[in-house]
Parts: structure tokens; sequence; C-alpha cells
């Protein structure tokens, strides 16, 4: 039997391209799906409106708010129903809090994502121009916006990967795996934690099939 590999053959921060050699296709589908469904990232869940005289409803803006990707370090923040804090409201380790406070006073003005104000520095908008709303002249906004870690796999908003993908490559044993990122992890962010989490479900099914009680002479 020829023994598996794999080599990064394109690698930004947006997007790697990884090709397999003599892997079970089952295994890349396995890391695209955990790319996409169960690798955590950031997004706000929860708006504390204080101001809005603007024509967008509260939940619009609230759902809008949410689909911006936020800059996520891997590893520095828990699941909320993980952490220790118990708190429905959370902790430091278990969500963020962003501020908004804008105005717009003789002119229509565009309010985007650089005006958040991130009370942690690693956890920012990864860009700065996605607008949030438009105000018309003596319009307010303000608001206190909670993010939390979240998976694919209970809404899209916590998706890091728009794009994963598994491709034939040019030979009969190659598998290509694509995956793109939204700018919350890097690509290879989102590879390594889908890795990690392969890893640990293969574990825990073999400490399942291991605590199997099998009956001798069975
Ligand atoms: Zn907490």
């Amino acid at each position: 039997m020829v023994s598996p590999s794999l080599k990064v053959v394109e690698k930004t921060n947006e997007r790697i391209v990884v090709q397999f050699n003599n892997t079970p296709r089952q295994y890349v589908n396995a890391l695209r799906r955990l790319a996409i469904s169960e690798v955590p990232t950031l997004a706000i869940d929860d708006v504390v409106i204080l101001e809005n005289s603007s024509v967008m409803h509260d939940e619009a803006l609230a759902h809008r708010l949410g689909l911006i990707p936020l800059r996520t370090d891997p590893g520095r923040f828990v699941m909320p129903h993980e952490c220790d804090c118990g708190s429905a409201l959370g902790c430091a380790k278990c969500r963020v809090l962003l501020v908004l406070d804008a105005e717009a006073t003789d002119k229509t003005k565009v309010v985007t994502s650089g005006e958040l104000v991130s009370e942690d520095e690693t956890v920012k908008p990864v860009s700065k121009d996605i607008p949030i709303i438009v105000l018309a002249p003596n319009q307010k906004l303000k608001f206190e916006a909670y993010a939390r870690l979240g998976t694919g796999k209970s809404h899209a908003k916590w998706q890091p990967a728009p794009v994963a993908v598994v491709k034939d490559g040019k030979d009969e044993n190659e598998i290509m795996l694509v995956i793109e990122s939204n700018g919350a992890l890097t690509a290879e962010e989102i590879l390594k934690e889908a890795a990690e989490r392969l890893h640990l479900k293969i574990k825990g099914f073999k400490q399942t099939v291991e605590s199997l009680k099998i009956p001798k002479n069975a």
C-alpha cells in the first residue's frame, strides 16, 4: 500500500490549496465539512440598541451586524456554553463588546464597520469599509454589540470559509482541497482547526470502540 501524503500547492491568508495523494476521499471530504461547519469564529449575536433614529429596524440592523466578519484569534476565546463563567451575559473569555456611536449632522453619512470600537484589540472587523447603515441629517445610531464564538452548524454567520471544495487532481490518486476564508481566520488556520477537530473525533471514536465490552467467545 502506498502511504498517503499531502502538499500545500498554494497559500495566502485568504486561500489555501492542498494536494492529497493516496488519501481516502472521505478523509478530505471530512476536512472540508469540518472547515465549513465546526471551526468556530466570532460573530455579533446580541445587540443592545441605545438609540436608533434611522429608517432601519433594530432587527434588520442586528442581522446585518452579525454578517460582518470579525478577526478571530484562534484559541483565545471559548464557546459560551463551555465557559466556566456560567453567565448568560458572558465574560472576557467568551464574549467581546463592540460599541458604535454615530450621528449625521448636516449631511447624509454612511456608517461603516470601521466605526465599531472593540474592547479587545485583537478582535475587529476584517474590513473597515463594510457599510452598516446610511444616516440622514440629524439621525443617530448608538448600540452595544456582543460577539461570541459559534460555528457554521448553528448559523451561516459563523462560517469561516465561504468556499471549501474537494476536486479531482491531475493524477488518479490526487485529490485537491480548496479553502477560502472570509478573513475571520486565515485559510491555514481554518485548515489546521478542521484537522484538529477531525483528530479529536477519531480519538473519541477509538475510545468508544475500546470501551465497548465484547463478550469472549461470542
Ligand atoms: Zn465566560
